[in-house]
């Protein structure tokens, strides 16, 4: 059997490393058009912060490891160009530009996702740059090499304020541009005003409401940046604006996609064309909350979904049991955490909700070093069916409060039973309510009390 991949990251090689396992014998071809196999991009930010020790720790699984050790043959610097589902073969350019072709009895899409880029002005000059992967981070270290001393980072989503923090920690002054009114694709002001306040405590200039048009610069390089509120002066921009599923090749070789631009698959991961199948940023996953599918580009989904597309093509019938959207991250002492649909999706969704917010302590009140935490639950009216949640706070463990509700929304507990959870308690690492109990319990006092 003939096993093709295309795309040596997340979704790609969880595939490829899940086939292996199950068969010993089948032949395992990756295509990946860079040089870098099995990286972790989350940890990019933290890399420049200062956090992670060498550039090469954040390679995980390396091109001659999969070769060596996994008998996965990756083929790097081959840009898969057109697929023929006909045929069943895929049309590449290697390393010296050559066009390859390469049969397959099952084809992985598993080709990620690009920055969005708009075509402003300017986007060509020195010092304006995007960052998605590991080629990214190479030439952002350059552009850092010419020590800049402005940075504008333009939009506030995690991957932005991560990159604030950052560019801040290498010495820069740091400005992030936003054109909506909030943060994190327009969260409420618990999200956005908690994150300003921990950027503006470290000088950082926020501007919401505030659209770029495009970057001006001098002999080539950047020196200011065009918007509707004016003229900000800077020598790196960092532009990121949320990405795009990588879906061209899927599309031409008529494989559907879906209302989202990504490629549409079942639960199984499988594409319209049964012998294809798709996982990661390019394609669809399945929504707990909304039932149907949705594009959600994160790294567990991706590592997931290409581990039950790597099964299903070894002749299992696994199903991909659904995302929430569950994320975190850090913009200096603030943590932001989130699960299944926000304010702004149910409304979109016109699904009917309440929501209970309450503001409490990371840990027991008289602790030293105790800090504000809230929780905000989004449930169903009727039913009380939990939709929801943000936790947001100081302290590190906001991510992990917010893992539970994540756990009662796909255990489907009501939030009623949320409340009466069995929580760990000590004074050290909360209340003896905490502070997820103490959100649960509040709505039920307000439906029991009418
Ligand atoms: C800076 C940054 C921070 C992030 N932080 C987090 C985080 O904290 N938490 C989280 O959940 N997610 C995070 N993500 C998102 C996460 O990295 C992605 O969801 C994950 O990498 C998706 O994996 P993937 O395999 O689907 O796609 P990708 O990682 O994009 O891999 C796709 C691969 O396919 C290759 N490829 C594409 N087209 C072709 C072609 N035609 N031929 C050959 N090869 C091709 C690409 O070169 C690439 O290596 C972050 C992303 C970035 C950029």
């Amino acid at each position: 059997m003939k096993i093709l991949i295309i795309g040596g990251d997340a979704a790609g090689m969880s595939a490829a490393s899940q086939i292996r396992r199950r068969e010993r014998d089948w032949d395992i071809t990756v295509l990946e058009q860079g040089d870098f196999t099995s990286y972790s991009a989350c940890g990019i930010p933290y890399f420049f912060a200062g956090d992670v020790a060498a550039f090469e720790d954040l390679v995980v699984v390396t091109p001659e490891e999969f070769i060596e050790k996994r008998k996965i043959l990756v083929k790097m610097r081959h840009r898969a160009t057109r697929i023929d589902p006909e045929k069943k073969l895929v049309e590449a350019l290697g390393p010296q530009g050559e066009t390859l072709s390469f049969e397959y009895d099952r084809l992985m899409i598993a080709t990620g996702a690009s920055p969005i880029l708009p075509p402003w002005p300017g986007m060509e000059l020195t010092g304006v740059t995007a960052l998605r992967n590991l080629e990214d981070t190479q030439v952002v270290q350059k552009l850092l090499q010419r020590k800049p001393k402005k940075c504008v980072v333009v939009g506030g989503g995690y991957i932005g304020l991560e990159m604030v923090e950052a560019f801040h920690r290498l010495g820069l002054k740091v400005t992030l541009l936003e054109k909506l009114s909030g943060l994190m694709g327009n969260a409420e002001p618990l999200v956005t005003d908690g994150a300003m306040a921990a950027m503006k405590a470290q000088g950082i200039e926020v501007h919401l409401e505030t659209t770029v048009q495009g970057f001006s610069g001098k002999e080539g390089q950047l020196t200011t940046v065009e918007t509707d509120q004016g003229s900000f002066s800077a020598d790196l921009a960092l532009i990121s604006l949320g990405v795009k599923p990588n879906a061209e090749l899927a599309k031409a070789a008529a494989i559907t996609i879906g209302d989202t631009g990504a490629i549409m698959v079942d639960r199984q991961q499988r594409t319209s064309d049964p012998c294809i199948f798709a996982a990661g940023d390019c394609a669809e996953t399945h929504h707990l909350v909304l039932d149907r599918n949705a594009y959600i580009p994160l790294a567990l989904n991706a590592n997931r979904a290409g581990r039950i597309a790597g099964a299903n093509i070894s002749g299992a019938e696994e199903t991909f049991p659904g995302t929430l959207g569950s994320a975190v991250t850090k913009v200096f002492d603030f943590r932001i955490a989130r699960t299944g649909l926000d304010a702004p999706t149910l409304k979109k969704e016109k699904m009917p909700y309440e929501e209970v917010t309450i503001k409490s302590s990371d840990r027991a009140d008289y602790m030293k070093g105790s800090g504000p935490m809230w929780v905000k639950i989004f449930y169903h009216p009727k039913g009380h069916q939990i939709l929801g949640a943000w936790v947001v706070g100081e302290d590190d463990s906001a991510g992990k409060r917010c893992d539970i509700i994540a756990t009662a929304i796909s255990a489907k507990l009501t939030l009623g039973q949320l409340a009466d959870l069995d929580l760990c308690y000590a004074p050290p690492f909360s209340g003896v309510w905490d502070p997820v109990l103490q959100a649960a319990n509040k709505a039920r006092f307000s439906w029991m009390s009418v």
